[in-house]
């Protein structure tokens, strides 16, 4: 069942550029799955809900490296940095940056966070509309982190076939990581964009950092 994993995994990373992450999102996918993708040799995994990475991490090495790409609330917060999490890729308004950075702080712990930008067509996908998080760079935000490092964007394109209107979303995504750059320092470096139907595109468009799952560990059950 979990043979192909490594396999999938092989041939993904053979098709990046080294300079691009894998983010295995391994999300509703057991935690054997997880153990077979790090028998290949790779440490990153993505999930989106607390519960699950809750009850995953205590399961596997704390080689892994783990991603948070869900959608986050505020009364999460507290739990989810009380784990091992790496980058939370997912923060999408300016309440939930400070919650976090409260937290961070409250913990004595650091965070690396994403801010998500919304440029896809659904309405229902979150995130700060390019013009706010040009508005948030050049505020006094950034400075008044404590605990927080903000290194980059995170965006999904529009679920659809029409790959010029994929392009278009993520173009407008790498745009936006560009504009915010000298406002946000050396360590803003990551454009997380690109799943598994799309994230070829993703990668022509500037994506640094890739999240793909069904690829990987097939389909979610
Ligand atoms: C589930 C999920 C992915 C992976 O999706 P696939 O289509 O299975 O590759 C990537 N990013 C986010 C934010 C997700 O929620």
């Amino acid at each position: 069942m979990f043979e192909k994993i490594a396999e999938n995994i092989e041939r993904i990373k053979g098709q990046l550029q080294p300079q691009v992450t894998l983010v295995a999102v391994s999300k509703f996918h057991p935690v054997e799955a997880i153990a077979a993708g790090l028998a290949a040799g790779h440490f990153v995994y993505g999930e989106s809900r607390v519960q699950e990475l809750t009850a995953k991490v205590p399961q596997l090495s704390p080689q892994v490296r783990w991603h948070f790409i869900g959608h986050l609330q505020s009364n999460k917060v507290r739990q989810l940095l009380r784990l091992p999490v790496s980058l939370i890729h997912s923060v999408d308004s300016l309440r939930l940056l400070r919650a976090i950075d409260a937290e961070a702080v409250a913990q004595g712990r650091a965070v690396d966070v994403l801010l998500e930008l919304h440029v896809a067509r659904e309405a229902t996908k979150s995130g700060f509309a390019p013009d706010e998080a040009l508005a948030l760079a050049d505020s006094n935000v950034p400075q008044s982190l404590r605990a927080t490092r903000v290194r980059g964007i995170m965006a999904m394109a529009s679920l659809t076939d029409d790959v010029e209107q994929v392009s278009r979303e993520f173009r407008t995504a790498r745009a936006a990581f560009e504009a915010l750059q000298p406002s946000m320092g050396a360590a803003f470096d990551t454009v997380s964009m690109g799943m598994s139907d799309d994230w070829h595109v993703a990668v022509d468009c500037g994506s640094t950092m890739v999240r793909i799952g069904s690829a990987i560990f097939g389909p979610r059950l």
